[in-house]
């Protein structure tokens, strides 16, 4: 079954390794590095169709110099991810319905907007180079938002709500997955296309990362869709020894609040540090769907793994 994975942070560790390598570090190799989850024989392994890739600058980068880090990040995307065979760069929505059989699709994403700071000329750059989801923050707070760890938990600056705006003119989603909770619902109030890349369901697993149900119900009827993620702190109680169960359980929570049609999966690849058990990086991918075959319809399954994305992404109703 065909994968869309709406969150990997390759493009970190690609960048890492790089500026390593001026230290006698090694660069990894996108291809088939050990090091990196999402490698491209693991995505073609795990059948996945269409991997978003973050561009993601860590909060202790000096803010003068993180539009030099996202540059870096987004000159890998090309030199190292668009290279390899058959890889195809997803520009616009429209792009999906285009992809061949043997092709994967690869799609920038931005996670904070630290990475242009309050200049809109840069994100504007941002959308041309390809950018098609914009969430406005790690976990900590910027120019246009709180983050989800932000003890503050304020909602969006006014610079926020015109990113926001900004966004809908462009058809770009408005990633809610960093947010704080009253930052969510300012999200709700001005996004055209809320979207959450990579969370899950608080009532299962209480983390500021993941979204409690009325959140949820709103994001669902306001058209927005919710990808869960393979982190196991945001799975289960304890935050270790996360199974394939665990993602079934917020898998099942969300569909009970109507989501059936509106959820898939934003693994974190790449990202995290710990895994879930038999799903260690994108190569076990299909672990997940053969367990999710044993209790849901194939129809309902496909939906999970790509169509739901593809029936709600913007510009198609
Ligand atoms: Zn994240």
């Amino acid at each position: 079954m065909k994968i869309i994975d709406t969150h990997c942070d390759a493009l970190l560790k690609l960048q890492m390794a790089k500026r390593g390598a001026s230290y006698g570090l090694e660069t990894l190799d996108y291809n088939n590095s050990e090091k990196l989850d999402t490698n491209y024989q693991r995505l073609q392994q795990g059948k996945i169709k269409v991997q978003f890739y973050a561009i993601f600058i860590e909060p202790g980068v000096p803010s003068d110099e993180k539009w030099q880090h996202a540059l870096e990040q987004i000159d890998l995307f090309y030199t190292e991810v668009l290279t390899q065979p058959n890889m195809k760069h997803i520009r616009k929505w429209e792009d999906f319905d285009t992809l061949k059989d043997d092709e994967i699709g690869a799609l920038l994403t931005l996670e904070g907007a630290d990475a242009f700071g309050n200049d809109l000329t840069k994100l504007r750059h941002l959308y041309r180079l390809g950018v098609m989801s914009i969430g406005l923050t790690w976990n900590n707070a910027n120019l246009c938002a709180d983050g989800a760890g932000e003890p503050r938990g304020g909602g969006l600056t006014s610079l926020g709500k015109e990113v926001v705006k900004m966004n809908n003119d462009q058809r770009v989603l408005t990633d809610v997955s960093h947010l704080p909770v009253k930052g969510l619902w300012d999200v709700m109030k001005y996004a055209d296309y809320p979207f959450a890349s990579h969370s899950n369901a608080r009532e299962l697993c209480d983390h500021v990362r993941n979204l409690y149900d009325d959140q949820v119900k709103a994001m669902f009827d306001k058209g927005g869709f919710i990808h869960i993620v393979f982190n196991p702190p945001f799975l289960t109680k304890d935050g270790v020894d996360a199974t394939i169960t665990d993602c079934l359980n917020h898998i099942e929570h969300l569909c009970s609040l109507g989501g059936v049609k509106k959820i898939g999966f934003g693994s974190d690849f790449d990202g995290i540090s710990t895994f879930v058990k038999d799903l260690e990086d994108s190569s076990k991918y299909q672990n997940l769907v053969n367990a999710l075959l044993k209790h849901y319809s194939e129809d309902e399954v496909r939906g999970f793994c790509h169509e739901n994305f593809l029936n709600n992404r913007p510009g198609v109703k």
